[in-house]
C-alpha cells in the first residue's frame, strides 16, 4: 500500500507516510439521495491518491463506518483508514469491543489509525493501555487522539506510553486558527502531523470575500484557497469531506496550489492569527 505519486505525504512519527490531504466522512450514509454520489466520490478520492479516509464509530452510529466498508470491498489495501472510538467507550476493557465493532462495520481485519475521539473521564492510562493491545494483536497500527489541547497533551505525555501518539485530528481552517499560538509548536516539536478538520468550515467559509478575492486572482476556487491554506504547513493533513465528486476533483487541484505571500498576508489581514492563546475549538 501506498499513496499514488503525485499526493504530498508526510511521516507519521513511526516514518510511515500518508497523504497530506484525506477524505472525511462525518454526515455520510443519513441521506438516501445522496449515498450513491458519497461512495463515487470516496472512490473517486482513492483513483486521485486521496488514500486517507476518516470515519468514526460515532457517525450515524456506525453508518459511515458500514458506507465504507461496502465501498471498499475489493480496495481495503489501497486506503489509509482512520477511525475513532467514543470517549465513553474508551475504558481498559471496553475499547476492545468498540475495535471490533468497528472492524466488523469496516469489513476490514484492521484499523490503520485509531483514535479517541474527545478526552473524556476514562483516565488516559486506561485508553492507551487498550491501544498499546490493540496494537500488539494487530487490529490497529497506529493510534492517536482527537480533540487535545495542550494542557491534555502534556497529561499524555506522562502516560506511559503516550509518546507513541501518531497525530491530534483538531479543528483547524482560516476562521480557527487559535491552534497556531501553543498547539502546533508543541505538536512540531514532538514531530506528530496535526489533522485538520472541518478545513472548509462545513462549507461556511467559502463565501468569504477575501477568500473569493485571493481565489479569482490565483484562478482558483476558494474552497482550493481554503485547503491550499491549511496544507501550506508541511506538517498538517487535511481531511475535507465532499460527497459530490466535482468537489473531490476540485479538492484534489489544490494540492497545486501554492499560495503566494501576498496571497498569505490578505488572507492574514482578513483572518487575524491568534495574539494569545484560545480555548481549543470543537466542532
Ligand atoms: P468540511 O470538510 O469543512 O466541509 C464539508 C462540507 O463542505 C460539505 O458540505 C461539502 O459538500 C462541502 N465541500 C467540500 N468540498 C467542497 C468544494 N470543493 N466546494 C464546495 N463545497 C465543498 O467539514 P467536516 O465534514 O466537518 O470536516 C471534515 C471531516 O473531518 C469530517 O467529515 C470528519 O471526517 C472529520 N471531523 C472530525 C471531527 C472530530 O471531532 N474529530 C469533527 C468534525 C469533523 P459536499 O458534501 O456536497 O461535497
Amino acid at each position: 500500500m501506498g499513496p499514488t505519486p503525485g499526493v504530498r505525504t508526510v511521516p507519521l512519527p513511526s516514518g510511515e507516510h500518508v497523504p497530506v490531504l484525506g477524505q472525511g466522512t462525518w454526515g455520510w450514509a443519513q441521506d438516501p439521495a445522496r449515498r450513491a454520489s458519497e461512495k463515487e466520490s470516496l472512490l473517486l478520492g482513492l483513483d486521485l491518491g486521496l488514500t486517507l479516509v476518516d470515519t468514526a464509530e460515532m457517525y450515524g452510529q456506525g453508518a459511515a463506518e458500514e458506507l465504507l466498508g461496502e465501498t471498499l470491498s475489493g480496495r481495503r489495501d489501497e486506503a489509509f483508514l482512520v477511525s475513532k472510538v467514543l470517549p465513553y467507550n474508551a475504558s481498559r476493557t471496553e475499547t476492545a469491543d468498540a475495535c471490533e465493532r468497528s472492524l466488523k462495520r469496516l469489513r476490514t481485519d484492521r484499523i490503520d489509525l485509531y483514535l479517541l475521539h474527545w478526552r473524556g473521564s476514562v483516565p488516559l492510562e486506561e485508553t492507551i493501555a487498550a491501544f498499546e493491545e490493540l496494537r500488539q494483536a494487530g487490529k490497529i497500527r497506529h493510534w492517536g487522539v482527537s480533540n487535545f489541547d495542550p494542557a491534555d497533551l502534556r497529561d499524555l505525555a506522562e502516560v506511559t506510553g503516550g509518546d507513541a501518539m501518531a497525530t491530534n485530528q483538531v479543528l483547524y481552517n482560516l476562521t480557527r486558527r487559535g491552534i497556531e499560538y501553543d498547539l502546533l509548536p508543541g505538536c512540531q516539536g514532538r514531530g506528530v502531523p496535526v489533522m485538520a478538520y472541518s478545513p472548509v468550515e462545513q462549507g461556511r467559509l467559502l463565501s468569504a470575500p477575501a477568500l473569493e478575492t485571493v481565489a479569482h486572482r490565483r484562478r482558483a476556487t476558494p474552497a482550493q484557497v481554503a485547503l491550499a491554506w491549511v496544507l501550506r504547513r508541511s506538517d498538517m493533513i487535511a481531511i475535507p469531506r465532499a460527497g459530490r465528486p466535482d468537489h473531490v476533483r476540485e479538492n484534489h487541484a489544490a494540492l497545486a496550489l501554492d499560495l503566494t505571500d501576498d496571497d498569505l498576508t490578505d488572507l492574514d489581514e482578513a483572518f487575524p492569527p491568534a495574539r494569545g492563546p484560545v480555548p481549543l475549538e470543537m466542532l
